[in-house]
């Protein structure tokens, strides 16, 4: 009998801890993690260094205009333990992860433009299904018919207290207030853009780990999935 692999979409607000699930439940099935986010954060990256995206002005056009030179990819790395995202040949995966980037990504993700070219590449690294991706759009856009679709929220404060510390680790320069405004502004901008919002599926199952710790959500998801995975190869 062929063993059917399958596709799990891991959605919700930022700093929910979707990409630590996501990564968790790659590696504990040989899956393939994709961090849809990194991609946004990228092409934001991209405009920032050639000027298109300034604290008061953004030339959109531009940005446009170079999408189809730029080369996204992934490519595992042994000590993460899991792929750093690539553009153009370099690899971006620390400098993405800055407070700036942040602030301006979701921006740059409600120009329909990018997110053709994103979805159009995400859809195509999940084709063989065996993949976990975690995003704001993907059970609703990218794999509507996605097997286990998990929508994930956690209160503001909670979020921006547990990005806030992952920074401080991480040497950033950061205090709790910018980074909960941070959390709440995207919050407003990813749930109100035209394109592809961020919006439960009806069909996703919604957790809310508030009050959980990592083991305890991994636990939790590692057992939909299981379910999941049981219910397409009976
Ligand atoms: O997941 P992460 O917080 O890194 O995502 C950064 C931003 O990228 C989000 O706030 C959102 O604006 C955008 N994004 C998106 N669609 C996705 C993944 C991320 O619009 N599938």
């Amino acid at each position: 009998m062929t063993y059917h692999k399958i596709t799990i979409a891991i959605d919700g607000f930022s700093s929910t801890g979707k990409s630590t699930v996501a990564k968790q439940l790659a590696k504990e099935l040989s899956y393939v993690y994709v961090d849809t986010g990194a991609m946004y954060r990228a092409i934001t990256l991209y405009a920032m260094r050639k000027g298109y995206i300034l604290k008061d002005t953004f030339n959109v056009k531009s940005l446009i205009q170079d999408l189809p030179s730029l080369n996204l990819k992934f490519i595992f790395d042994e000590k993460l333990g899991f792929a750093a995202i690539y553009l153009n040949d370099e690899n971006i995966e620390d400098e993405i992860r800055t407070l700036e980037v942040s602030n301006y990504v979701s921006r740059v993700a409600a120009i329909s433009e990018v997110r053709e070219k994103l979805v159009a590449q995400q859809q195509e690294m999940g084709l063989e299904k065996g993949v976990v991706m975690d995003g704001r759009d993907i059970g609703t856009v990218v794999f509507p018919n996605a097997e286990l679709k998990i929508f994930m929220t956690a209160t503001a404060e909670e979020r921006a207290q547990r990005r806030f510390k992952e920074m401080k680790e991480k040497g950033q320069d950061v205090n709790y207030e910018e980074v909960l405004k941070n959390v709440t502004d995207r919050d407003h901008l990813d749930t109100t853009r035209k394109d592809s919002p961020l919006v439960k599926a009806e069909d996703a199952i919604e957790i809310d780990n508030s009050a959980w710790n990592i083991e305890k959500q991994f636990q939790k998801v590692l057992q939909l999935a299981k379910a999941a995975i049981d219910t397409v190869n009976h």
